[in-house]
């Protein structure tokens, strides 16, 4: 578990894409450098078949690197139902490495870019909620201007039958309200920090404080004052205070809620 009597906050990265291209030239240093000083804990989504195997191999070479596999919304139209299989291999615990999977995703649905048809993003999406309900997984779920069809889909396949977060959670209050009575957990970025952020005041006093995951989404969403650049998980540094003033808590305390909270989503009993 996180240990208070630290003098150095270290952080808890629930969503950092580090299997992106954008880290090619350093990623072993960036990763090493990062998880040596400022962060105790790194969990890297995949977002097709290629990049699980990727984020599988990451996850073997550092102890508190941990991965979720899955397609997202955006490679939905390249993937198909031969790729869930093979997504279903990976998870098998007799597979290598099988143990660092703590999650399915990232899923969901995509309807700001478009970048799949809906009807094969919403046959996507039903498929990386029954592969999280066979291997008893938690879902991480992109939804981008897709609240209804994402809530539908997740009735109809029972999906709150495991737990279910909500990444980059970008929906109403009142929304937030009605998956909080689901059992839904929420994540929140680089977003917060933006000078219009003035809505997610009233976005995160709507969810109690043991449902609120931190994460940076990178090497997206860098947050203020380090907004445009490469983003990494040194800069939760500006995320953490954030939320911190929003929950009314001290940083202390937020960094030991994350990690509880942490711990209780992933089933991740040891780190740091
Ligand atoms: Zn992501």
């Amino acid at each position: 578990m996180y240990r208070q009597d630290d003098e150095m906050i270290r952080y808890i990265d629930t969503h950092a894409h580090y299997d992106d291209e954008r880290f090619d030239a350093d990623r072993s240093q960036v990763i090493g450098g990062l998880l040596d000083h400022d962060v105790a804990l790194i969990i890297d989504p995949a977002t097709d078949l290629n990049s699980s195997r990727r984020v599988l191999e990451l996850s073997a070479n550092y102890p508190n690197f941990y991965c979720a596999v899955g397609i997202h919304p955006h490679q939905a139209a390249e993937a198909s139902e031969c790729d869930i299989e093979a997504l279903s291999v990976l998870c098998d615990p007799s597979s290598p490495g099988a143990d660092k999977i703590v999650a399915i995703g990232e899923t969901g649905l995509d309807y700001h870019y478009d970048f799949s048809p809906r009807d094969v993003q919403l046959a996507n999406f039903r498929r990386n909620i029954r592969l999280a309900l066979k291997h008893n997984l938690p879902l991480i779920v992109h939804d981008r201007e897709a609240h209804q069809d994402t809530l539908t889909v997740l009735r109809e396949e029972n999906g709150f039958d495991t737990r279910v977060l909500y990444h980059c959670y970008s929906g109403s209050a009142e929304y937030a309200k009605e998956l909080t009575e689901l059992g839904c957990f929420f994540s929140f970025g680089g977003a917060v920090t933006f000078k219009n952020a003035k809505k997610f005041e009233e976005i995160v006093h709507a969810i109690p404080i043991d449902r609120i995951l931190p994460e940076t989404d990178s090497p997206y969403m860098a947050p203020e004052p380090v907004r445009g650049t490469r983003n990494d998980s040194s800069n939760l540094k500006y995320i953490y205070p954030v939320l911190a003033r929003l929950m009314g808590l001290s940083i202390e305390e937020t960094a030991a809620v994350f990690a509880d909270n942490t711990a209780r989503f992933f089933g991740i009993r040891e780190f740091d």
